[in-house]
């Protein structure tokens, strides 16, 4: 597929009361996305752990804050012989919350844990094996109603630890397509979730690999305040009148040339 085209689309106009986020973008163009970060960047070899259950854990305590404190908070639970679901289900609440400390929003953290464990155990024996053994639509339904488990946790959950086929949507994703135009107006979860998941085969690989190469993007180059287009791998799908292209420098005519001291 030709990637080094620049994409042709108008930039959409952004009013001060968003609409519902829309979907600009056709699926054969999505790929390219795909394909040029994963000839630039992967393989990635995502998610960062030793176990699904760690996973799960990890899904949990990463909510509104960063990886590196998440990772603490995991070694304290791996040093107390605590990352397995009938380990965590078996100490109190106000414990498990002391170890998980470092995440943040350690209380509610280790509650949403409790409600998960509570979960496994009362629909599942506490066996996660029987858990991911449950049809994709029917286990997202279930997790979405578990208490601090939200679109973004579920699908984490079902995709890097069950290896389940749904796309994890996050506020790179969000960002990137917003920039691209691929996706305009305030940001939806399933809108997005829909157009990627329709736009490849129904493949957990092909979807761990894409959010992984957006994940890496988002934080190399596509940051929250002023991106750093050049030199990221997608600054040749920017649309022709995106806002984040910097005018070409047009080369020095001759009579400048022989003006110049
Ligand atoms: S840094 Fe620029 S080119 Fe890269 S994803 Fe963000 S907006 Fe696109």
């Amino acid at each position: 597929m030709e990637t080094s085209r620049r994409v042709r689309r108008n930039w959409p106009i952004r009013t001060e009361e968003q609409a519902p986020e829309t979907v600009n973008l056709g699926q054969q163009d999505l790929r390219a996305y795909y394909e040029a970060l994963s000839r630039a960047l992967g393989p990635m070899h995502w998610w960062p752990a030793k176990t699904p259950f760690e996973v799960i854990v990890g899904a949990i305590l990463t909510q509104s804050t960063a990886w590196a404190n998440v990772e603490r908070a995991i070694a304290n639970l791996r040093s107390a012989a605590l990352l397995t679901p009938s380990a965590m289900w078996a100490v109190p609440t106000s414990r498990l919350a002391a170890l998980v400390r470092p995440s943040g929003y350690f209380r509610q953290k280790a509650k949403k844990l409790k409600a998960f464990l509570q979960f496994l155990h009362g629909e599942y024996r506490g066996s996660l094996k029987r858990m991911f053994q449950t049809p994709t639509e029917e286990l997202r339904v279930k997790l979405l109603d578990v208490h601090g488990i939200g679109p973004e946790t579920a699908d984490s959950i079902l995709l890097y630890a069950g290896n389940h086929p749904v796309f994890v949507v996050d506020s790179y994703t969000h960002r990137i397509f917003g920039r691209h135009a691929i996706t305009s107006g305030k940001p939806n979860y399933e809108a997005v979730r829909t157009l990627v998941e329709t736009a490849f085969p129904r493949d957990p690989r092909v979807f761990n690999e894409f959010h992984a190469l957006i994940v890496n993007t988002g934080k190399n180059w596509c940051s929250k305040g002023e991106p750093r287009c050049e030199g990221c791998p997608l600054s040749h799908l920017l649309p022709a009148n995106s806002p984040f292209l910097r005018p070409a420098v047009a080369p020095a005519t001759a009579l400048e040339t022989e003006l110049t001291p």
